[in-house]
């Protein structure tokens, strides 16, 4: 059996207790991808981790990998961006808390540096956002959401109708097919569109990055009803995953519409 010493720059996904002192992590790495550690000693008062490992917390990990395992053993993590204010907003919070679980469920069993940049991008974007008042609009932090699922190779093809290959018009709806992500005009889906040409300019915007557009203050543009991006997303999601298994995070942030 091969053991070694790995530095990696890691993302703590998820932890929890396993014994009365030790905890173990999820880890997203950006050398090694996806890993479990067990961090010995985590939860004893003068822990050389100190608080650090909890979710969100990017840094360098010391790992002592063995080979053919599946659970390491984390030597030391030297934190270089905790996120620990992301628990003070609860949009912010649960955004983050959305793409972890993404990541967790999601993520190849081998490196991908994309994935691991496309979280870190994410979770640092949502880092004092409340704060910065960034989160008002409907929709709002999702685009980080798209972003992953587009790394991850889920992410919705809008550019052109995936039927006739023909461009959208402006001011017409279109219906997405939440397997395939295709995206078919109101000609190839005799009509039956699913998202308003509001929707559809929104989820554009959102999946090339652009943070959810600010509702007009007069309230006269046609706005995307509130809550209808995340649902939107939840059940897209719902698609690239095993049978039966949702998102929680994301299920929540429904439920807060
Ligand atoms: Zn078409």
């Amino acid at each position: 059996m091969q053991v070694g010493l790995t530095r990696t720059r890691a993302i703590v996904l998820h932890s929890y207790r396993y014994s009365e002192t030790s905890k173990i992590l999820k880890l997203m790495t950006a050398e090694m991808g996806p890993c479990t550690a067990m961090a010995k000693g985590a939860l004893r008062p003068r822990s050389r981790f100190g608080s650090v490992l909890e979710p969100f917390t990017e840094g360098e990990a010391l790992l002592f990998v063995k080979e053919g395992r599946e659970m390491h053993t984390l030597s030391s993590f030297e934190p270089n961006v905790t996120r620990l204010g992301l628990a003070r907003g609860s949009r912010s919070f649960v955004v983050a808390a959305a793409l972890c679980e993404l990541v967790m469920r999601r993520a190849p069993e081998q490196r991908d540096e994309h994935l691991f940049d496309a979280l870190g991008r994410g979770l640092e974007a949502l880092r004092g956002a409340e704060e910065r008042d960034e989160l008002k609009s409907p929709a709002a932090g999702l685009e980080h959401v798209w972003s992953v699922l587009s790394v991850l190779g889920f992410g919705p093809d809008l550019r052109v109708c995936g039927s006739c290959g023909g461009s959208f018009r402006a001011g017409e709806g279109v219906r997405l097919d939440l397997a395939s992500g295709r995206a078919s005009c109101p000609t190839c889906c005799s009509g039956r569109t699913n998202l308003s040409p509001a929707a559809f300019s929104e989820l554009t915007r959102l999946l090339s990055g652009l943070p959810a557009r600010t509702p007009a203050a007069d309230g006269t543009h046609d706005e995307p009803k509130s809550g209808q991006h995340e649902r939107l997303l939840a059940a897209f999601a719902r698609r690239h995953l095993p049978e039966g298994e949702r998102l929680n995070s994301l299920e929540f942030l429904t439920s807060l519409n």
